[in-house]
């Protein structure tokens, strides 16, 4: 499904036009379709049916308060990696008992909270944090349920800089060493390790990568089941691609389901899935405005409003979104364009075109696929607020996160 197209000249999201919110409010703001966000959770749910997953949403990819909230009315749960992760979920009205607590560094502080939640899952990822989880339960006086990530030495073929899943990578703990830890703690009285998760990267575009891990956990649940340690819960994480361009292909995620049907034939886990960005990213716009169009000797800069800190994925990893004429002009121009930034840094760039429609200074323009790591990755450089988030509601529109004020920036 795809809710953006153009009528005529004019760009429409939803059946919205995206100029007359374009007039109306301060650019640059993320534009989200929350039709969108419902047909993605839906056709991500029918997908797996057959193994009727817990989909934990990875709040990471969009921290935006009503977006949690619908999710949450659709069923998800949530997949957090801070305290402020887990007490906007909570805030959302996602219930404890689908949420699970992943990343490397939780601090005393965050387990403790997660502990007092009894939230489904604390995702371990070293023996040091077990330790500190005993510590706490048993000053509780309670039994914590936990999960151990794996390290599953694989290499998950996307950008380097957003792998997670091989050895020399800070995430998880080896089958090795995984193996001990369970032997070792099947009787604790304060932790029940429960689950096993993995994940290995972010935007995989391949089936191989997780069918490989799947193997992998397939002979490591055998091992254990030898050793008569089962497990209930087994979350294979998130990571699965989404087309950036129209050139680009789908994830396939109809073979993804099968395979992962196929092997909980043998293990019977309660499967959970953490996806972040096939959940969010084409749910949102970045609407902007060209501010100036500067001419050098073989190409024109678009100079607009929106800069790296309200859309970081291009210069943190060369990311590429496109961008869309939000009036479409039937003149081109004549040169190569390049949409850059104002900031002052020569990584505030982000796309590239030839034959790209003529734009004038105070036009519009808007970044696709920006729901996931959009808003969520801003930040406050060069002193510029952060934008608003704007969800359509039928022929209007509501804003769910007001802009950042700059007399808050600068008290
Ligand atoms: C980031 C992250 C996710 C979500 O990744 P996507 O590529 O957005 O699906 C899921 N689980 C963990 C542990 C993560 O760190």
């Amino acid at each position: 499904m795809n809710l953006i197209k153009y009528r005529g000249n004019d760009l429409y999201f939803e059946n919205v036009s995206v100029k007359k919110i374009a007039k109306k409010n301060i650019t640059p703001f993320y534009l989200y379709s929350f039709e969108q966000l419902e047909y993605n959770f839906n056709f991500f749910h029918k997908s797996f049916k057959s193994i009727n997953p817990l989909i934990c949403f990875a709040v990471k990819s969009n921290t935006n308060l009503f977006f949690l909230k619908k999710l949450k009315k659709l069923g998800s749960g949530a997949d957090v990696v801070s305290i402020g992760e887990l007490q906007l979920a909570l805030k959302a009205g996602i219930n404890a008992q689908k949420i699970v607590f992943s990343g490397v560094g939780k601090t005393k502080e965050e387990l403790s909270y997660a502990v007092s939640k009894k939230i489904l899952l604390i995702n371990t990822e070293s023996e040091n944090e077990i330790n500190e989880i005993i510590k706490i339960a048993r000053s509780k006086k309670k039994i914590v349920t936990i999960g151990i990530r794996l390290n599953p030495n694989i290499s998950a073929k996307t950008n380097k800089k957003i792998s997670t899943g091989k050895k020399s990578d800070k995430f998880g703990i080896s089958l090795d060493r995984c193996f001990k830890i369970l032997k070792k703690n099947s009787n604790n009285k304060n932790i029940k390790i429960e689950g096993l998760s993995v994940h290995i990267g972010s935007q995989i575009k391949e089936l191989a990568p997780f069918k490989k891990t799947l193997d992998v956990i397939n002979k490591f649940l055998l091992k254990l089941k030898n050793e008569g340690i089962t497990i209930s819960y087994l979350d294979l994480g998130g990571g699965m691609g989404i087309p950036y361009s129209a050139l680009e292909t789908e994830f396939d995620l109809k073979k993804y389901a099968n395979l992962v049907h196929a092997f909980n034939k043998n293990h019977k886990c309660k499967i959970i899935f953490e996806p972040g960005r096939y959940m969010s990213a084409n749910t949102a716009l970045l609407v902007s405005k060209v501010t100036y169009v500067k001419e050098i000797q073989d190409r024109n800069f678009v100079i607009l409003d929106a800069a790296m800190n309200d859309l970081m994925r291009p210069a943190l990893y060369g990311a590429k979104h496109d961008i869309l004429p939000i009036q479409k002009d039937k003149k081109k121009f004549n040169r190569k364009i390049e949409f850059v930034g104002p900031i002052c840094e020569s990584t505030d760039k982000f796309i590239t075109y030839n034959n790209y429609p003529r734009l004038k200074e105070g036009g519009y323009v808007c970044f696709t696929n920006v729901g996931a790591y959009g808003r969520s990755l801003s930040s406050n450089y060069n002193v510029r607020p952060l934008a608003a988030e704007i969800a359509i509601n039928k022929k209007s529109y509501t804003i769910i996160r007001p802009r950042q004020k700059l007399k808050d920036l600068i008290k």
